[in-house]
């Protein structure tokens, strides 16, 4: 069903509690938080606009990292305040708490087109227990609700959610941010009717992990292209040898019955022909997080049997090559999940090469195209053709749910249209 969107609220002069999606990534500099990458910032700056524009008076509220309940000093969103007052334009006044005496002085101060942001949520283990009276402490003070963190979205927390059914008994109304907005149309309503042929590239590390949403997609798309370390768990349930590679041997079965249902709806299913393979040796040094450091030798690409020494990462080149023709034909496309370990550049050509297809597919012949999943996002940034797709998700697992079909939470509690 439809969901109401700020476009519909009547806002003006009244108080807009905001969740969005502020957990940026900082990094500590000469003693303080500076924040390395402004998107999630920048995301929300449409719908803060528009709410601006019509005379809300806003307060958002968000998480910043896993504080478990505390005030971590180096979770606290004060130099998201900072941001986003720059990129903003107006003043951003700071709740230091985002419930209690402070948070509700703040909110009654607001006049119309001002913007107060709240203190970490996970300050409270009550915001992720999505507590009632946590939520109803939030919800003080507040007419209406915006959901802009898609990102979040998935979880019933106490900002995602209950503060939501809160102000919706109260007769109040809840509605999708212009961010939450396009991600529901993009991973849902363009993909209920896409236009057609419809081709949809998975891959990843786990088929695990995307088995749902291949389910869900057989019945949708034209042909389905899979990719990444995935391809090698079909590959061991056809009785090939896969050496090393990451598979999932618990899940041959499911592997069978995704290309047996692909087969029963006409679905072209399309596995690797050819493979990077590579042996892995422990270089003895450890990574900043403590982890080993392994390098790769004799990397080459092979078709059938992966040596029992060697590991799959990444499509090889004639994969790439039949991937990218398919891609080129394709109206409607939908990627989650990279075509190999895109993060070490030997094994990043076949992603790449899907990469530079989608992008082509998107602007010499009109196709939509569609990237879901966190991973994936980056890849298509690395190769510097995020702009060059119709649409990249921000949401990361919650775009995994929701293209499971699964009603995510955080989108559910917003009033129907
Ligand atoms: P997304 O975040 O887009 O949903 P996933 O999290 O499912 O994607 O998978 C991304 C990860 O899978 C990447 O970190 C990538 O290195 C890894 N991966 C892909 N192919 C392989 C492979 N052949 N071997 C090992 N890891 C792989
Ligand atoms: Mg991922």
């Amino acid at each position: 069903m439809a969901k109401l969107t700020v476009r519909d609220l009547d806002v003006r002069g009244k108080r807009v509690f905001m969740r969005v999606d502020y957990n940026v990534p900082m990094e500590e500099k000469d003693g303080q938080m500076a924040i390395t990458d402004t998107t999630r910032i920048v995301e929300t700056l449409p719908t803060l606009k528009l709410l601006i524009e019509k005379g809300a008076r806003i307060i958002l509220a968000a998480h910043l990292g896993r504080p478990k309940g505390k005030r971590e000093a180096t979770m606290s969103l004060r130099p998201v305040g900072f941001k986003l007052h720059e990129l903003l334009g107006v003043p951003v006044e700071f709740a230091d708490d985002c419930i209690g005496a402070h948070a509700e002085k703040i909110k009654s101060s607001l006049k119309d087109g001002q913007v107060a942001l709240l203190e970490n949520v996970r300050y409270y283990n009550e915001e992720e227990a999505n507590d009632p009276a946590f939520a109803e402490k939030l919800a003080q003070n507040v007419d209406l609700y915006v959901n802009d963190a898609f990102g979040a979205a998935h979880r019933a927390h106490a900002s995602t959610e209950g503060v939501a059914r809160v102000i919706a008994k109260r007769g109040g109304k809840c509605a999708a941010g212009l961010l939450m907005e396009r991600e529901l149309k993009f991973l849902g309503d363009e993909l209920e009717n896409p236009a057609r042929p419809f081709v949809v590239i998975l891959g990843g590390a786990k088929v695990s992990d995307k088995i749902k949403v291949i389910d869900r997609l057989l019945e949708k798309a034209n042909t389905i292209l899979i990719g990444g370390a995935m391809a090698y768990t079909f590959k061991l349930a056809h009785g090939e040898k896969v050496g090393k590679s990451l598979v999932e041997p618990d899940h041959k079965q499911t592997a069978l019955n995704a290309e047996a249902k692909a087969k029963k709806l006409g679905v072209n299913f399309q596995l690797p022909t050819d493979v990077i393979v590579a042996t892995a040796v422990n270089t003895g040094k450890l990574n900043k997080k403590g982890k080993p450091v392994m390098d790769f030798t004799n990397i080459h690409t092979v078709k059938g049997s992966i040596p029992d020494d060697a590991e799959g990462f990444s499509i090889g080149e004639e994969t790439a090559r039949h991937y990218a023709n398919i891609i080129a034909g394709a109206k409607t496309i939908l990627w989650n999940g990279p075509m190999g370990m895109f993060e070490d550049a030997r094994f990043a050509a076949g992603t790449n090469t899907v990469a530079q297809a989608v992008a082509e597919a998107t602007q010499k012949h009109g196709a939509k195209s569609i990237i879901g999943g966190g991973d994936s996002v980056k890849a298509l940034n690395k190769a510097k053709l995020g702009d060059k797709v119709t649409f990249m998700s921000t949401g990361g697992g919650a775009s995994l749910e929701f293209l499971e079909g699964a009603v995510l939470p955080g989108v559910a509690a917003l009033s129907d249209k």
